[in-house]
């Protein structure tokens, strides 16, 4: 036995010695900063003496909400490497659920970004932010604030010094943590062990994975609350990669500048982004000449948009993965024998959701727990001998079970999910999907009843609940309809009582009242529509994928 653990700490180490020069850049409340992994691992090294004289150690978990930069980023590697856990809070989620997720973690610090501040003072709640000793805010100064006990992070780390020695840690001792949106319920906790980051980072850092290396410039789009950036702010420093963070809502303007400006080589994020860049590059002139690839993952890549990039020389890398996968599962590479198709069928290929990733193992299952097989060239065979032609490519489709390194079996102070969600140590994901003969999984649909919009969750049951409550409905569902730009925006059914006073109008705009004042505005659905009866399946449930279909080509949001 190596007796060695793996943790983060190395990757921090070997970045500092050998790269000390190498740039990180972040588009700040301030303007742009930019500093050395040199002056990036001392600021690193204060701010752990600091979390130590605040008294946080093993088991201590501290809170972010912040967008993406380098402060952010330096939380990244001090929390877990004095033996705590980083928690990162997603700033988008209705104020209920941050109650419910601070409480739920007990935080200990909470860091914030100066322009989050007031949503994060709408989500104040004394009881569920008891155990909270301290909020930093990410700047040199404190605005003004309802909050107590509040420092601003240069004077919090300014007071230590850059000495620090790091303490040895066991490989399964939690080091991050991030929240899912429940399908019913409560948001749901996913811990990371050192052992499953630095298993993940390695694996990032693989061809097979982002082939992440000291050449490239990599930018996270993809917000740090969410799944760590999908990991990026390790891999880049694991590689000795230039990092550059785009900052408060950025806009493609803001993306397209720092592309040019710093040679972004590498960039990640959802759909949505990426559709929004595209149509600034159509009206605005923008050097693409640095970008080599953008990781499109949290939604399915449009296939228009993975051939408009193509076309400007930009690889898109499809990816997939779970807040519970940490998240890379799986990465649409094209195989080399594949890389002679037509264009049209190298796009289809890169459209799925692609090829498992190195060190993870995956099976999909029918509805009886029946393990599906894949439309392999095995298959094709069988059915060829038993005289029958072989299968089109996914014909079988089934639930994906995923396990391996960096991947959970267990959510938070959740004991219950270990029957309905998981088997043993595969991950059910809730995702349905289908092989295909050169092994490239693709997601056909989703059984897990959330909408994801522009790579964010809302709850349709949620939503469900609170249109229900209202006398004058009698049955009411939501559903995600396809959107251009949002990939999924939520549409209502609502059969109102059966009465004929009832006036729809005046429904139509109860219910939106009513959502608004419950909910954050993103989580309004686009239509209300009025039916005679919501479809339900044999077992007397709602069959929202009869509504889906029906409604999946209809104008339903065209105003949108
Ligand atoms: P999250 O835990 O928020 O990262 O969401 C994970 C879920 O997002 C997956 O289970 C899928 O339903 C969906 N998802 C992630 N990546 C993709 C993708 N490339 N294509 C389609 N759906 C995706």
């Amino acid at each position: 036995m190596a007796g060695y653990d793996q943790t983060l700490r190395p990757f921090l180490w070997r970045a500092e010695r050998l790269y000390p020069d190498r740039e990180l850049v972040s588009r700040t409340h301030e303007g742009i900063e930019r500093y050395t992994y040199g002056d990036y691992a001392e600021r690193i090294r204060q701010l752990a003496n600091a979390l130590e004289a605040a008294g946080v150690g093993e088991g201590d978990r501290v809170g972010t909400f912040c967008w993406n930069h380098h402060r952010h980023a330096e939380v990244y590697f001090a929390a877990p490497n004095v033996g705590g856990q980083l928690h990162t809070i997603n700033p988008l989620l209705p104020p209920k659920h941050i109650q419910y997720i601070v409480e739920n973690a007990a935080d200990r610090l909470i860091f914030v970004d100066p322009s989050l501040l007031e949503v994060l003072e709408d989500a104040y709640d004394a009881e569920a932010f008891e155990n909270v000793e301290q909020f930093v805010v990410m700047g040199a100064a404190v605005p003004e604030t309802d909050l107590e006990s509040v420092v601003d992070y240069e004077s919090f780390i300014g007071e230590h010094d850059g000495d620090y020695e790091w303490p040895e840690l066991d490989e399964e001792l939690p080091a991050g943590m991030c929240y899912t949106s429940g399908t019913t319920g409560e948001p749901k906790g996913v811990e990371y062990t050192q052992k499953m980051l630095w298993s993940h980072t390695m694996a990032t850092l693989t061809p097979m994975g982002l082939g992440i290396d000291d050449s490239d410039v990599v930018m996270p789009v993809v917000p740090m609350f969410h799944v760590n950036a999908w990991g990026l702010p390790f891999s880049s420093t694991a590689a000795g990669a230039k990092h550059v963070y785009p900052g408060p809502a950025p806009d493609p303007a803001d993306l397209a500048a720092l592309i040019e400006e710093e040679g972004v080589t590498l960039t990640a994020g959802v759909p949505t982004v990426w559709l929004g860049l595209l149509e600034y590059i159509e009206n605005n002139e923008v050097d693409l000449s640095s970008l080599e690839r953008i990781v499109i993952g949290g939604s399915a890549a449009p296939r228009s948009v993975i051939r408009r990039f193509d076309e400007l020389g930009v690889e898109v890398v499809h990816a997939w993965g779970m807040t519970e996968t940490a998240p890379i599962g799986t990465v649409s590479h094209l195989k080399p024998d594949l890389e002679d198709l037509p264009k049209d069928q190298q796009y289809e290929k890169r459209t799925k959701q692609g090829l498992i990733v190195p060190g993870l193992e995956f099976k999909v299952v029918d509805d009886d727990g029946e393990e599906v097989p894949w439309n392999s060239a095995e298959r094709s065979s069988a059915d060829r001998s038993s005289g029958q032609s072989p299968r089109e490519d996914g014909e079988d489709f089934g639930e994906l079970l995923i396990r391996g390194p960096w991947v959970t079996d267990s959510y938070f102070k959740r004991p219950e999910a270990d029957e309905t969600d998981f088997e043993g140590s595969w991950l059910k994901t809730g995702d349905i999907v289908s092989v295909d003969r050169d092994g490239y999984v693709k997601i056909v649909d989703r059984a897990k009843d959330v909408i994801k919009s522009g790579g964010e969750w809302i709850s349709s049951v949620e939503l469900e609940n609170t249109i229900m409550a209202h006398d004058a409905v009698a049955e009411a569902t939501v559903v995600g309809v396809p959107h251009e730009k949002w990939q999924e925006r939520p549409a209502a059914f609502v059969v109102p009582v059966d009465d004929a006073d009832v006036d729809r109008d005046a429904l139509e705009a109860d219910l939106h009242e009513t959502i608004a004042g419950e909910f954050v505005d993103w989580w309004t659905p686009d239509a209300i529509v009025f039916i005679d009866e919501v479809p339900k399946t044999a077992t007397g449930k709602f069959d929202k994928k009869v509504l889906r279909e029906e409604y999946a080509d209809e104008e339903l949001l065209a105003d949108e």
